[in-house]
């Protein structure tokens, strides 16, 4: 079992410490925990950050049966430079906003699936996490609007291409009972052959693993055969 989605102290919103991280995945079952911090970048200057270096310093220093995975929480707005993370396992590729002035529900994903559309264009990323992000934020969670479903598969079109995987983000069950993306979107990845992970976005320990084999059976039911995690930037698929 695997949680690739983990925040840990390095993220300006967690306090949970590596080794507890680590402890508590061992307790859970877990095989593989990917930690992955927020590192966001806004108008091309850094929002929330972390010493990269320091990171991966703690990272090697935890001692633990359960394999730490070295992420991160990469979120761009699509403008600028494009950072480099030398000596990580994974660049997670996230989108958290569309823009401020927008109010309207159907508007706001417009905003946001094109910028998202912008970014996996331009980014190297490994996988693209809680895809449809801003549904946990919105009153009553509303899902993608069906008129922009042809955007939603210019995004995975280019994914596909690009050979990245997606997270299914478990997050969203407790909330409005479906993961990121949505059943939908999971079922055109599985028929393009998307690969995907699971995270559970734990920004405290207890959530650590949460609804991973509720997510397991939901892919698995879908025909998923196997879910990936990665080393070195390099992907590595686990049989389920
Ligand atoms: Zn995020
Ligand atoms: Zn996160």
């Amino acid at each position: 079992m695997i949680d690739l989605h983990v925040h840990s102290e390095f993220s300006v919103d967690s306090e949970s410490r590596l080794e507890d991280i680590a402890r508590v995945a061992k307790s859970r079952g877990l095989e593989f925990v990917g930690v992955s911090d927020h590192y966001e970048m806004r108008f091309e200057k850094l929002k929330y950050s972390f010493d990269l270096e320091e990171f991966l310093r703690a990272v090697d220093s935890v001692k633990s049966d359960v394999t730490i995975l070295k992420g991160v929480e990469w979120g761009w707005d699509c403008e600028g430079s494009v950072p480099i993370f030398d000596g990580f396992d994974y660049v997670s590729l996230s989108i958290h906003r569309c823009d401020e002035q927008i109010e309207n529900i159907d508007d706001c994903y417009e905003d946001f699936l094109n910028r998202m559309l912008k970014c996996v264009e331009r980014a190297e990323f490994d996988v693209l996490d809680h895809f449809d992000f801003i549904r946990r934020y919105m009153p009553s969670n509303p899902p993608i609007p069906d008129r922009l479903r042809p955007l939603v598969m210019d995004i995975l079109r280019i994914i596909s291409d690009k050979g990245s995987a997606i997270e299914l983000n478990t997050e969203g069950f407790s909330i409005f009972g479906e993961p990121h993306p949505p059943i939908w979107v999971l079922k055109e990845m599985r028929r393009m052959e998307i690969p995907v992970t699971i995270g559970s976005d734990a920004h405290k320990l207890e959530n650590i693993g949460r609804d991973v084999e509720k997510a397991l059976e939901l892919i698995r039911d879908l025909g998923f055969e196997e879910v990936v995690i990665f080393k070195e930037r390099s992907m590595e698929a686990l049989r389920i």
